[in-house]
């Protein structure tokens, strides 16, 4: 270890303890306990989400909306009572504001789909950013294919923040929607959301933010953002996985068609034509992910219960010490250095592939992701093919980066 380097020792949100509602963070991987360095792909479960969860089907499950039986109209409750817990989690103005997606893969291609489709005319042009998951970047292909509409990539700068300057000479009055994400999940970098807005706003665009990973570590207030759709997956922030939610602004919700058909979406079917309900439902057809769903919220209370500013504060002091240690090791390269960054740190080792890494540390009980992490454009802009991604969430400890330090050291030794 390098002397220079100390670990912080007022902490101030008391991991050990957190630690007790994860139920997996107690097993072992090749005889060593586990490291899991990963949350950025998905975050383990508490123990209250699990529970949350398994009650639903010991003691209230039926399907939603549909029954006039107890058991539904309890299930119906517990399931709309999520939409309200994530308005109030967003600052959305209203339940209605908030539609049930699978994750922000489904959201995006939601706002694509039902706004897009209806709103974007050949020749308009969305700008999305070199950070974005391709979950924001492919949906747009998809529908500029078919709607002749031009997507342009702002360029980001070497230290992994998105470049203003070219934003702004690319922002026209041909853009008419901005999609950007609010944290890289491959490099960590915190997106400039409020200034990015504004300037969209003002250009006429509409702004579509990508929270995936930003709504674990820090407040969202969609209002305060004047953002006009906001995406999120469950799975990120400790919920279950197939259940997340799209923010939409009321006014564009009320006038976007539906997306998809079935039950639950419509007012009236007969064999000639269907109505539709309004919004949040218009978007939801079909059985949703209703234990999923009624366990999102229990993460959601989860995370407020501890606080996002304490969690926030430890996952930085995780991050600082974690790039010192990393930084004083031979070799490594980290990739995104802006200050303006959470949790994340990506990075390569001389010329050791990341998957031989990835392998060997994972011998060592240290659950990392290498690869692309599904930002290829990132990996075409520091031309490298794959980067180490260890990500930090509220479960993770200073002796955890020990942990992965010294499996990097044994990389380092068998490369030699
Ligand atoms: N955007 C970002 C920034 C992400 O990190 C992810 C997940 N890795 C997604 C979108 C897609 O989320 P999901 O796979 O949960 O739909």
């Amino acid at each position: 270890m390098n002397a220079a380097v100390t670990a912080p020792t007022n902490v101030a949100l008391d991991v050990h303890a957190v630690r007790e509602d994860f139920p997996i963070l107690k097993r072992e991987v090749y005889g060593k306990l586990l490291v899991y360095l990963d949350s950025a792909a998905s975050a383990q479960k508490p123990r209250q989400v699990i529970d949350a969860e398994s009650a639903v089907y010991e003691e209230e499950y039926a399907n939603v909306h549909r029954g006039v039986h107890h058991l539904s109209q309890v299930a119906t409750d517990r399931f709309e009572a999520t939409r309200t817990r994530i308005q109030s989690f967003l600052n959305a103005p209203s339940a209605d504001n908030i539609i049930f997606v699978r994750g922000g893969t489904e959201g995006v291609n939601l706002v694509a789909q039902s706004w897009g489709r209806a709103a974007l005319n050949a020749g308009d042009e969305i700008l999305i950013s070199t950070l974005e998951h391709h979950a924001n970047i492919v949906p747009w292909h998809l529908l500029a294919a078919e709607k002749g509409l031009v997507v342009k990539g702002i360029p980001i700068d070497d230290d992994g923040q998105i470049d203003m300057e070219a934003f702004r000479n690319l922002l026209t009055d041909r853009t008419k929607l901005v999609a950007i994400t609010q944290m890289s999940n491959a490099l960590g970098i915190i997106t400039p959301i409020e200034e990015i807005t504004r300037l969209a706003h003002g250009a006429g665009a509409r702004i579509m933010l990508d929270g995936c990973q930003a709504v674990s570590h820090s407040a969202v207030d969609v209002q305060a953002l004047d953002c006009d759709f906001y995406v999120f997956s469950g799975h990120k922030i400790y919920g279950p996985t197939g259940i997340g939610a799209l923010y939409g602004k009321s006014e564009l919700l009320a006038d976007m068609p539906p997306w998809q058909g079935g039950g639950e979406m419509i007012a009236r079917v007969s064999l000639e034509g269907s109505t539709f309900k309004k919004p949040p439902h218009r978007f939801e057809a079909g059985t949703p992910a209703i234990a999923q769903t009624i366990a999102l919220k229990a993460a959601l209370d989860y995370v407020t219960d501890l606080g996002l500013d304490r969690i926030a504060e430890h996952e930085a002091m995780l991050l600082n010490y974690a790039t010192e240690r990393l930084s004083a090791l031979p070799g490594i390269t980290i990739y995104g250095t802006n200050p303006a960054k959470a949790s994340i740190l990506s990075f390569t080792m001389a010329d050791v592939h990341p998957h031989d890494i990835g392998t060997i540390v994972d011998r060592e009980g240290v659950a990392v992701r290498v690869g692309h992490h599904c930002a290829q454009p990132i990996m075409q802009r520091y031309d490298i093919a794959a980067t180490v991604r260890a990500s930090f969430a509220l479960y993770n400890t200073l002796e955890e980066v020990d942990a992965l330090v010294a499996s990097l050291e044994k990389v380092r030794e068998l490369f030699a």
